[in-house]
């Protein structure tokens, strides 16, 4: 199983069955694929077919609960979304960092629960007293509600965001250390080079142009592994074979 089949969308008391289509769509574009309805009006639908164009696949293995809690009951971090801020005890989050905090849980191989409201009143304060944190999408102050697809949307995004930057915690460069050449190994690799390029006269050592320390920069910009450098070795070697051949 893949972390991303640890993070749930919820969408609670649903009445546009397009919405749910495009729900799964903005999710399938996301790389998400687990959605829960809370008692939807209506659901299978045609129209939610429509609007998922492609992501039909979520909408099939959608489950449909009767209670939030039955929806978030295996969750071990719910969030909240909402558009207006409502003066309750959870702490407010912008999507960033709750998307930062999703990847945390799903890492430590736990399910958590996003939750979306009714498309005109939003999360009732009893649904939203079941989360941990709200989260409200920054916008426009005088028109903040967004279109239900359109919250899930933003807010999946962010998660992929999230979700794609784990390897990112590690050195931009990821160098196996293990694996790397060592410096004695590297130090006789210039040595059989430099020896290699003066014998077929691209060396000259009385002109020597820095050619040498380039290559070095170079070879140690690369984080040769020994493997690597083996093979470097045998062209070398494979060289003077054929040079001393030849003359
Ligand atoms: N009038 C409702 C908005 C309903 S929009 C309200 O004030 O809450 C339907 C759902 O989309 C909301 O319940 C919420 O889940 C999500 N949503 C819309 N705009 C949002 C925003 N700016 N930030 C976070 N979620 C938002």
């Amino acid at each position: 199983m893949d972390d991303t089949d640890k993070l749930h969308i919820v969408l609670c008391q649903t009445s546009h069955p397009g919405n749910i289509g495009a729900t799964a769509r903005a999710m399938k574009n996301m790389g998400f694929n687990q959605l829960r309805l809370v008692n939807p009006l209506e659901f299978p639908s045609d129209h939610a077919d429509a609007r998922a164009s492609g992501a039909d696949d979520i909408l099939q293995q959608a489950r449909v609960f009767k209670t939030l809690e039955d929806a978030i009951a295996d969750c071990k971090w719910v969030v909240g979304t909402s558009a207006r801020h409502r003066n309750l005890p959870q702490p407010l989050l912008t999507p960033e960092p709750m998307a930062q905090q999703c990847l945390e849980v799903v890492n430590q191989g736990q399910n958590v629960a996003i939750i979306f409201g009714h498309e005109r009143n939003g999360l009732t304060n009893e649904e939203l007293s079941k989360c941990h944190v709200h989260v409200t999408i920054p916008c426009n102050p005088n028109f903040s509600s967004l279109n239900l697809a359109a919250a899930v949307q933003v807010i999946t995004y962010t998660c992929f965001l999230a979700f794609q930057d784990t390897s990112n915690t590690l050195p931009k460069q990821y160098i196996d250390y293990d694996s790397l050449a060592s410096q004695y190994a590297m130090e006789s690799f210039y040595d059989h080079l430099g020896q290699t390029l003066t014998a077929i006269h691209f060396l000259e050592p009385e002109f020597p142009k820095r050619i040498m320390p380039k290559l070095r920069r170079l070879f140690s910009r690369a984080n040769i592994e020994t493997t690597e450098l083996n093979i470097l070795r045998g062209i070398l070697k494979a060289i003077n074979r054929q040079f001393n051949n030849n003359h």
